[in-house]
């Protein structure tokens, strides 16, 4: 099959796969009052039909996989789906975002079923303000297993830290001394609106964009973007170990360089993380032989995917929060 690619010209060899929608946590911007199964909701893809999912992505292409939730960490067989995951035909490179609590307890046993990548959010490095954001007072045990991810030399380990308004965004100073020597990328990442946040992002949100004339005034360097990099402008400094990166979705054309496509838990195919619709896949992952359908189905698609979001006139979709999605 040749790879996926849709009318706007994008390709997209990159999945994001939630695995669940529950978490832990309670961050302010996502799950404010924590996580509530709706009644009567299917349960997540089980470990065949995710098998199944990415044999069908890989005909199409796929060449990273992130997996995401929710927290991938609540599920109790997450090693056996990184597993799973890290034997799909042609995957370069395997990912997972997570809010790091199983981070310190879980690193070896993740790496070893194949993990290569991890995205570690932490939006605060003040302890008291992290617990605010999250609900939880756990920096200093997830910034310890951001640790140990680096003596084990994972290749790749980045941190996610949402600006928000009067909460965390005086903390360029503090993050540059953790950057020096800590060779982690970081990601500052634009709050963005869901269904449920309006109220929030009213207060909270403030434009990326603001910190990359600040990080020039340092001496930061915006590296130059390949066409397939994906949304964040990253940028490096010769005194630091770590990069940082912008996520600035409010910007001018950040969906010009979309490269990805998502799996909801129970298996509908977004296009867009702010899409109107989903399109439903779990009905042909019952059985193998059904792969065929499904590589129809996914390419039949692509070609309804939005040349951009429509953040910017407020609407935000289906989504109600990105832990239902797959952030
Ligand atoms: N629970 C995991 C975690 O927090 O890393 C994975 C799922 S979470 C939805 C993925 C990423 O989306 C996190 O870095 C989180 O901070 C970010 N996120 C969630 N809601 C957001 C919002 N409204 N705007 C911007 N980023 C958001
Ligand atoms: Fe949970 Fe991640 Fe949402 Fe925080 S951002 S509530 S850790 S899913």
């Amino acid at each position: 099959m040749p790879p996926l690619a849709d009318r706007h010209g994008r390709r997209f060899p990159y999945l994001r796969l939630s695995i669940t929608p529950a978490c832990n946590f309670r961050c302010r911007y996502c799950l404010p009052h924590g996580y509530h199964a709706e009644a009567g909701s299917a349960g997540p893809l089980t470990l065949d039909e995710i098998a199944r999912l990415l044999r069908g992505f890989a005909e199409l292409g796929m060449q990273k996989l992130r997996i995401t939730g929710g927290e991938p960490g609540v599920r109790r067989d997450l090693v056996e789906v990184l597993r799973t995951a890290a034997a799909a035909p042609g995957l370069k490179k395997l990912a997972m975002t997570t809010n790091g609590t199983l981070l310190s307890r879980r690193l070896h046993a993740w790496m070893d079923a194949g993990l290569n990548a991890i995205n570690v959010s932490v939006d605060s490095l003040d302890r008291a303000a992290f617990a605010r954001i999250t609900g939880h007072d756990r920096l200093d045990d997830i910034l310890h297993g951001v640790d140990m991810a680096l003596d084990a030399e994972l290749p790749a380990v980045k941190l996610n830290a949402v600006l928000l308004r009067g909460v965390n965004d005086n903390e360029l100073p503090r993050w540059l001394d953790y950057l020096r020597d800590h060779a982690v990328g970081l990601r500052f990442i634009e709050l963005m609106q869901t269904g449920d946040n309006l109220a929030f992002f009213r207060d909270h949100h403030v434009r990326a964009e603001a910190l990359a004339g600040e990080l020039r005034e340092r001496g930061w360097q915006a590296l130059p973007r390949a066409l397939d990099d994906g949304p964040a402008r990253e940028y490096t400094h010769p005194d630091y170990a770590g990069r940082i990166g912008i996520i600035a979705p409010y910007a001018k054309d950040f969906c010009a360089g979309c490269n990805r496509l998502r799996v909801t838990a129970t298996g509908d195919l977004r296009l867009c993380l702010f899409g109107e619709f989903g399109i439903p896949l779990r009905k042909y992952l019952a059985r193998d032989d059904q792969l065929p359908d499904l590589v129809r189905a996914i390419g039949g698609q692509i070609g309804r995917k939005e040349q951009g979001h429509f953040l910017h006139q407020g609407r935000t979709g289906i989504t109600p929060h990105l832990a239902s999605t797959g952030g």
